[in-house]
């Protein structure tokens, strides 16, 4: 694939789900410019105005809330930032109004939660309200619910959100706009050289090992987090591109089919709907750890996940919950719904399904995590 390639791609898009990083709203000193939300207001409503719906996934709200309350270090305090974040997200929406106005554009601010996700009726809830706003051309801008959000609840960091949001909305492109180039293939403030990676068709263990190379110091997740939206974009079929955001051109620059950033492509096998929604949108409850044959059976051969191949459990999960399949080095192997609770599973372990019955006095399946309500990652 050269640049043709990814001009045919772009040249698809209709619906386009742009998040925008705090390094990219804030200066050196971890400042809200104020500067930068005209020019990327400017650059948005352009591509806006030539046909494509975008939504909007910023940070800020935190920055925002510092400078509001005159505080220049961010806090470890977990409640401060909640409370520095309901400060600053009226600001940041009236800053993003106020330059959006001056383009003609209107703006919605919709804050989300991981349950918006997890939780099928305000997912559709959200989907509509949305949906809505773009049917009557409004840019949604959207941040997690910071002041209400608890570990239970929150998606912790915007390049997930941003990536949830592709699935909520049905999107067909990710931009993560952050304050460097793109993913490079070292730290380029340390490697000299270090190069940009300007394709990349599939996010192997090389790409994450460069990821978690090249953090980034203001922001929440760095790179990490970004390969995390890229892999979940991508199993829902979706590519993703990774720009720099401080030079606000980049964005027109891309649907003008520049080479800016790096560019992944979706997965050649899209996940349906709701394999999508297990593997990306829930949060795991415990980890299951199985032998080499029970891997075998559900990498190579699709199958169940069966009580024989169970060697441990860990966590507190009951039945329906999401969990997490590790194989013998604790590496991830997939992800699924169990059919047991985790006590119940300690008591299965290794034994055969013929036994269910007896040991437990009942019997709800044959699986532990049947095949349809498992991901293979
Ligand atoms: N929601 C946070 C804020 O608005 C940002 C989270 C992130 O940057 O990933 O400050």
């Amino acid at each position: 694939m050269d640049n043709t390639d990814r001009k045919s791609y772009l040249r698809k898009v209709k619906r386009v789900v742009i998040k925008i990083g705090s390094s990219v709203l804030t200066n050196e000193h971890g400042e809200i410019n104020e500067g930068i939300f005209d020019l990327i207001a400017a650059e948005i409503s352009k591509i806006k105005t030539s046909g494509l719906e975008v939504v909007l996934v910023s940070s800020g709200a935190i920055a925002a809330g510092m400078k509001k309350l005159n505080i220049d270090k961010k806090p470890d305090d977990i409640v401060m930032k909640q409370a520095l974040a309901a400060c600053g997200q009226n600001t940041l929406m009236g800053i993003y109004e106020n330059s959006f106005s001056k383009n003609g554009q209107l703006t919605a601010q919709v804050l989300l939660t991981h349950a918006g996700f997890s939780d099928r009726k305000r997912f559709i809830t959200a989907r509509k309200t949305v949906f809505k706003l773009l049917k009557m051309g409004i840019i949604p801008v959207i941040n997690e619910n910071d002041a209400v959000a608890n570990e239970e609840i929150m998606v912790g960091d915007n390049d997930n959100l941003a990536a949830l949001v592709i699935s909520l909305i049905e999107g067909d492109l990710l931009i993560l706009l952050t304050n460097i180039d793109g993913l490079f293939s070292g730290d380029p403030n340390k490697n000299k050289d270090a190069r940009l990676l300007s394709l990349i068709k599939e996010v192997n263990g090389d790409i994450e090992k460069y990821a978690g190379k090249t953090y980034g110091k203001t922001t929440t997740g760095g790179m990490v987090t970004k390969i995390q939206a890229v892999k979940s974009a991508a199993a829902f079929g979706v590519p993703t591109i990774i720009a720099n955001g401080k030079i606000p051109s980049n964005i027109s620059g891309i649907f003008d089919g520049q080479d800016i950033g790096t560019f992944f492509l979706p997965s050649l096998e899209k996940l349906t709907g709701r394999k999508h929604w297990i593997a990306y949108a829930l949060k795991p409850m415990g980890k299951i750890s199985i032998d080499d044959g029970a891997k075998k059976a559900i990498t190579d051969s699709g199958k169940s996940l069966l009580p024989s191949g169970i060697k441990s459990v860990e966590g507190d999960f009951d039945i329906g919950e999401l969990v997490l399949c590790v194989d013998g080095d604790g590496n991830e192997v997939a992800r699924g719904l169990t059919s047991y609770s985790a006590s119940d599973i300690k008591k299965l372990a290794g034994q055969k399904t013929s036994n269910i019955q007896k040991i437990l006095g009942y019997k709800y399946s044959d699986e532990i995590i049947n095949r349809d309500d498992l991901v293979v990652l």
